[in-house]
């Protein structure tokens, strides 16, 4: 058998939401999605995602097609699928950044090693750590009646954390968490908030929203409140409030994670996988901040079932992702799925069954992207 890089194909897959998607930093109604296929010479073939808002990553799923297709591509074709040291370093040396395109091929790599050595991708990734991994359900910008309604549904579904979207107008901010508050209240729940304000506040405002809510009750943390190159004013944030910050859009690298390590401007961090670089990189991340004592969670870019599946193999495999994670947010936003079994038919009573299936245990619908 020859496990060496043959082919790597970039597709992009359009796939519309069911509802517009709101949050401070844009609002879309349909998301583009990169869809690679790694082939190795005797013809196993693996499968990766990223769907980078622009917004968000600078990256989009046409930047992604090109900087495979004519500099990723030509540096690890050739090469055993197994050197992930090699292959990463193969691609940062050809071109700065791009960290979805890198994470796509790394994602569509793991795959298609998982399927040749017939294991699970969390087996070839640290082994089974947790085999039901908790999530938390994402809110977007809603009014303060569908935000209370929303809230309702997922409690009755069995999630015990929900994370709400802010960042816009600190008034509303305040007054749509007492909203959930409330839902919470009147059905009689034991569930916990998250905020992500993705850099929507300046620090003042931050500050004074976060302690506001914590005169009325708790928060579990506060995601990227204030813009991502402001990292001492997310230190200042931290230095003046109870409730534990959460670094997301701040967080692309390796190095961006020592910075937040050596400042201490953050107590967890938001590992998404189709952002640092895929598996290989989120794995290095974890590390690096279990090691400083912070921990991780999982979150998403709304990919769809090959994303879905990435993050839950890593969620399964590292002990620091103790927090809910909300990878799943992109399989209950968009209309339909690529995988042909969707990722939401693992989900019960809040939390998601790891599937123990070869690779990232999912089949596309390839006529889908054909
Ligand atoms: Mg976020």
């Amino acid at each position: 058998m020859s496990h060496h890089i043959k082919e790597v194909n970039t597709y992009i897959v359009e796939v519309p939401l069911v509802n517009e998607w709101k949050i401070s930093l844009y609002s879309s109604k349909v998301r583009q999605h990169a869809i690679v296929e790694v082939v190795t010479e005797d013809g196993v073939k693996g499968y990766g995602e990223a769907s980078p808002s622009p917004a968000f990553m600078g990256e989009t799923a046409e930047t992604i097609k090109l900087v495979n297709d004519q500099y990723l591509a030509p540096v690890i074709t050739g090469l055993p699928l197994q050197s992930l040291s090699q292959i990463h370093r193969n691609m940062d040396q050809t071109i700065y950044g791009q960290s979805a395109a890198k994470s796509a091929i790394d994602i569509a790599i793991h795959d298609a090693w998982g399927k040749m050595e017939n294991k699970p991708v969390y087996d070839l990734v640290g082994g089974l750590y947790r085999e039901e991994i908790p999530l938390t359900y994402v809110i977007g910008m809603k009014s303060d009646e569908e935000a209370y309604e929303e809230a309702v549904k997922v409690m009755n579904l069995g999630f015990q954390t929900i994370k709400i979207k802010v960042g816009k107008d600190p008034v509303r901010d305040i007054r749509v968490v007492q909203s959930i508050r409330q839902a919470i209240k009147d059905n009689k729940k034991d569930v916990r908030i998250r905020l992500d304000g993705n850099q929507g506040y300046h620090v003042a405002d931050a500050i004074k929203v976060i302690r506001e809510l914590e005169e009325t009750g708790d928060l579990k943390s506060v995601e990227q409140p204030i813009e991502k190159w402001n990292i001492f004013g997310l230190k200042e944030i931290r230095s003046a409030v109870k409730t534990p910050i959460m670094a997301d859009e701040l967080v692309f690298s390796i190095h961006d994670m020592t910075n937040i390590i050596k400042i201490g401007c953050a107590d967890i961090v938001n590992l998404k996988i189709c952002k640092v670089g895929g598996i290989h990189q989120a794995k290095k991340i974890a590390g690096m901040a279990e090691a400083a004592g912070m921990t991780c969670t999982i979150g998403s870019n709304l990919e769809l079932g090959i994303g879905i599946a990435a993050s839950m193999h890593v969620a399964a495999s590292t002990p620091v992702i103790v927090n809910p994670s909300d990878f799943i947010c992109g399989a209950y936003l968009h209309e339909h799925d690529i995988v042909q079994t969707p990722m939401w038919d693992l989900v019960e009573d809040g939390k998601i069954r790891v599937s123990n299936a070869a690779g990232l245990g999912v089949h596309l619908a390839e006529d889908l992207i054909k």
